[in-house]
C-alpha cells in the first residue's frame, strides 16, 4: 500500500490526472443523478403500478356491489310481476300502468315487456320495447326448459344497440309454462358512470355473465355483446372470478384486470386499465425529474470545467514553484560558496550542505548558533561593526576575518551579507543573505604580493648594497624641497682614495666599507633630511630647513664618525678610511636644484684638493680661486 503511495501521488500531480480525476467526478457525480432518476422512476412506476392495481379491484368490487344492488331492485320488481300473474290479469290497462310505474320509479330498467309461452306480447312498458326475435326465442326456450323461477340475465340487441336483458319464468296456476318477463335495462346509465371513473382512452369497465358472455362495456368501441370474444383478456376469464390479472395487450403493453364477482348475481365485474394510461402521471413526473436531471448534471459539467481549469492553475503554479525551488536548491547546493540565511540576531537559520566541504561543519550543526562563534577574537570587533552598518538593504557588506575549521586549522573568509525581507510576511524583523568564501589561498597570495610590491618599491627607490635612497630619490626629493624650502643645504661625500683600498683589500671589502660609511651617514641624518648614495663611492645628504652652518657641523660629526670606525686604509701606514666632505647651502643665486649640487661639489673638490679628510663649505671657499676646478668635476657634477 506504501508502494502505491508516492505513485498515487505522482500520478495525481501529472496535469492528464487532473483530467481523469475530474472526468471521474463528473462519472460519479452524473451516475449518481441519473441512477437516482432512474431509481426513484423505478420505485414510483412499480408503486403506480401496484397502487393503480389495489385501487382497479377496489373499483371492480365496489362496481360488482353497485351492479348487484341495481340487478337485484329490477329482480324484485320483476317478482313482483311474476306474482301478479300479468297475462291472467283481469285488467291489462291496469298492468300496463303498473309496468309503467316499475319503470319510472327504476331509473336502471328502460322497459318491462311481458310475453305468453308463445312469445305475443302479453303488457308492455312501451309500445316499441319489443325483443328481437333471437333474443325473444332465445329466452322463451330458456324459461321454458326450466322451472327455475330465478332472473336470467343476458345480452341482447334493440334497434342495433347492445344491452343487457333481465327476464323471469311466468308460471300458470299448474305451475306450467307461461310465458316470460323481461325487463330491458338502462346500459347508458351504467356507461355514464364507468365513464366517470378516469380510467384513461384505453380503460374500460365490463360486466360479463360467469360463464363469461360479455354483457355491457363501458366503450362501446369494445363492447362484445355482438362478438363476445372481442376481448382476448375478457375471454379468458379467470376461475377465481375475482382478483388481479394482467395480459399483454394488443399493443404490446400491459393491460391491467381488477375482477370482482357480484354477490347473488352469476356476474362479473371486470375494471381494465393499459399500463400506458396508469403510467401517465408517473411519465409526467419522470419528465420534470429528467428535467431537474439534466439541469443538474449541466451545472456538474459546469463545476467540472471550473474544477479543471482551477486545477490546471493550481498545477502550473506548483509546477513553476517546484522549479524555482528546485533551481535554487541546486545552486544552494552546488555553488562552492557558503550559502547562509540569518536572523537579526545573527543566529543561521539556513547552512547550505557546502558548509562542509568549506569548513568541515555540517549545516545542521550550525543552525540556532551565533555567525559571531565562527569570528576569531582578532577579527570580531571588524566584523560586529560591519554587521551594525547593514541598514539599507540596498546595500552589500563585506568583511574579511579569520576563522577556525571544524579541524582546528584556520582559514581566512571572506562574507558578502545584505539585508533581505523575511519569508514571512508577518515578521517584521529583516533576515540576513550571507555568502562565505574561503579567501585563505588569496589573502596569502595578497599578502605575498604585498610584501613582494613593498619590495619593489624599496628596489626602486633605495640603493641595494647601502639601504640607502637612490640617485633618484635623493634627485625627486632635492627638487621637491628646494622649490618648497628658503633654507636648505646640501652635503656631498666621497670617500678617500677608494680606489687604492678596493686595489688592497677586494671589490667585497670595499662594499663592506661603503655599507658601515652608509649607516653612518644614515644615523647622523636628520628625520627631516634623506641620506642617499650619489653613486659609487660618493654620497649626498640633503638637509632641509638646515643652514650652512648648522650642515658643516653635522657634515663634521659625520667625517669624525667615519674615521672613528677605523676601517684600516690602504696606505702603508694603515691609517684609517676617511671621507672628504663639499657642503652647500642654498643662496638667493641658486635658481634651481642643479646650482646647489654643483657647489657642493666645487666645495668637495677643493676639501680633495686641500688633502682630503675635510668638511668644506661654499662659504669657506668663497676666497679661493674657483677657476681651478677642473672641467671632468665640473662634468660629473652636471
Ligand atoms: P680620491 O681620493 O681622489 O677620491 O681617490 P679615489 O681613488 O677614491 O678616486 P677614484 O674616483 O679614482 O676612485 C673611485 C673608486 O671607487 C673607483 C672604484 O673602484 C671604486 N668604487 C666605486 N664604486 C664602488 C663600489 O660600489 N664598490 C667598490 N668596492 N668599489 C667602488
Ligand atoms: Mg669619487
Ligand atoms: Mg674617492
Amino acid at each position: 500500500m506504501s508502494q502505491h503511495a508516492p505513485r498515487l501521488a505522482r500520478l495525481l500531480s501529472r496535469p492528464m490526472s487532473a483530467a481523469i480525476v475530474v472526468a471521474l467526478f463528473v462519472a460519479a457525480m452524473s451516475g449518481s443523478v441519473i441512477g437516482l432518476v432512474a431509481w426513484k422512476a423505478a420505485t414510483a412506476r412499480t408503486s403506480e403500478l401496484a397502487q393503480r392495481s389495489v385501487a382497479i379491484e377496489n373499483l371492480a368490487h365496489s362496481l360488482a356491489e353497485q351492479a348487484s344492488h341495481a340487478i337485484q331492485s329490477v329482480d324484485v320488481a320483476l317478482s313482483n310481476i311474476v306474482d301478479a300473474r300479468p297475462l291472467q290479469a283481469p285488467d291489462p290497462g291496469r298492468a300496463q300502468r303498473r309496468l309503467s310505474d316499475i319503470v319510472a320509479r327504476l331509473p336502471q330498467i328502460r322497459a318491462i315487456a311481458v310475453f305468453d309461452a308463445e312469445g305475443n306480447t302479453g303488457v308492455s312498458s312501451l309500445a316499441d320495447a319489443a325483443l328481437a326475435g333471437d333474443a325473444l326465442a332465445s329466452n322463451l326456450a330458456y324459461h321454458r326448459d326450466r322451472a327455475d323461477p330465478a332472473l336470467h340475465i343476458f345480452a341482447l340487441r334493440i334497434a342495433g344497440q347492445s344491452g343487457v336483458g333481465l327476464s323471469k319464468r311466468l308460471t300458470n296456476a299448474d305451475g306450467g309454462f307461461a310465458g316470460i318477463v323481461v325487463a330491458i335495462i338502462n346500459t347508458e346509465q351504467f356507461s355514464t358512470l364507468y365513464q366517470s371513473f378516469q380510467l384513461g382512452k384505453r380503460g374500460n369497465v365490463s360486466i360479463l355473465r360467469t360463464d363469461g358472455v360479455v354483457l355491457m362495456q363501458s366503450k362501446p368501441t369494445l363492447s362484445a355483446t355482438a362478438s363476445p370474444r372481442g376481448d382476448p383478456a375478457l375471454h379468458a376469464l379467470p376461475a377465481k372470478l375475482t382478483g388481479l390479472h394482467k395480459v399483454v395487450a394488443r399493443d404490446g403493453g400491459f393491460r391491467h384486470y381488477g375482477y370482482a364477482k357480484a354477490p347473488r348475481y352469476p356476474i362479473v365485474v371486470a375494471v381494465s386499465q393499459h399500463d400506458d394510461d396508469i403510467l401517465q402521471g408517473w411519465r409526467d413526473g419522470l419528465r420534470s425529474d429528467i428535467a431537474v436531471a439534466a439541469l443538474l448534471l449541466c451545472c456538474i459539467v459546469l463545476l467540472a470545467a471550473l474544477l479543471t481549469s482551477q486545477f490546471r492553475l493550481r498545477m502550473s503554479i506548483e509546477r513553476a514553484l517546484r522549479e524555482r525551488e528546485t533551481r535554487y536548491r541546486l545552486l544552494a547546493d552546488n555553488i562552492a560558496d557558503v550559502v547562509m540565511l540569518l536572523g537579526r540576531d545573527g543566529k543561521f537559520l539556513y547552512v547550505s550542505p557546502s558548509s562542509q566541504a568549506v569548513l568541515g561543519f555540517e549545516p545542521r550543526r550550525l543552525l540556532g548558533q551565533s555567525c559571531f562563534d565562527l569570528v576569531q577574537p582578532a577579527d570580531i570587533r571588524s566584523v560586529r561593526r560591519a554587521a551594525a552598518q547593514l541598514t539599507n538593504p540596498a546595500e552589500t557588506r563585506t568583511a574579511l576575518f579569520r576563522t577556525l575549521r571544524a579541524d582546528r586549522s584556520e582559514a581566512w573568509v571572506e562574507v558578502n551579507f545584505k539585508l533581505a525581507a523575511s519569508i514571512d510576511a508577518d515578521a517584521d524583523a529583516d533576515e540576513i543573505v550571507a555568502v562565505l568564501r574561503d579567501v585563505t589561498e588569496r589573502h596569502k597570495m595578497e599578502e605575498e604580493l604585498k610584501a613582494l610590491n613593498f619590495r619593489l618599491a624599496e628596489l626602486a627607490t633605495t640603493d641595494g648594497l647601502t639601504e640607502l635612497a637612490n640617485r633618484r630619490t635623493m634627485d625627486g626629493f632635492l627638487r621637491l624641497h628646494f622649490a618648497a624650502q628658503d633654507q636648505l643645504s646640501l652635503m656631498l661625500l666621497d670617500v678617500d682614495h677608494f680606489k687604492r683600498f678596493n686595489d688592497k683589500f677586494g671589490h667585497q671589502a670595499g662594499d663592506a666599507c661603503l655599507k658601515r660609511i652608509a649607516k653612518v651617514l644614515a644615523e647622523a641624518t636628520p628625520a627631516t633630511g634623506l641620506a642617499a648614495r650619489y653613486g659609487g663611492e660618493e654620497f649626498a645628504v640633503i638637509l632641509p630647513g638646515v643652514g650652512e652652518q648648522d650642515a658643516v657641523e653635522i657634515a663634521e660629526t659625520v667625517r669624525r664618525n667615519i674615521a672613528a670606525l677605523e676601517i684600516a686604509g690602504a696606505s702603508d701606514d694603515r691609517s684609517p678610511v676617511t671621507v672628504s666632505i663639499g657642503i652647500a647651502g642654498k643662496s638667493a643665486a641658486m635658481r634651481m636644484e642643479e646650482d646647489i649640487v654643483l657647489a657642493a661639489d666645487l666645495a668637495l673638490y677643493q676639501a680633495k684638493r686641500s688633502g682630503r679628510n675635510r668638511s668644506v663649505a661654499v662659504s669657506m671657499q668663497a676666497e679661493e680661486d674657483s677657476a681651478i676646478v677642473p672641467l671632468n668635476r665640473l662634468a660629473s657634477a652636471g
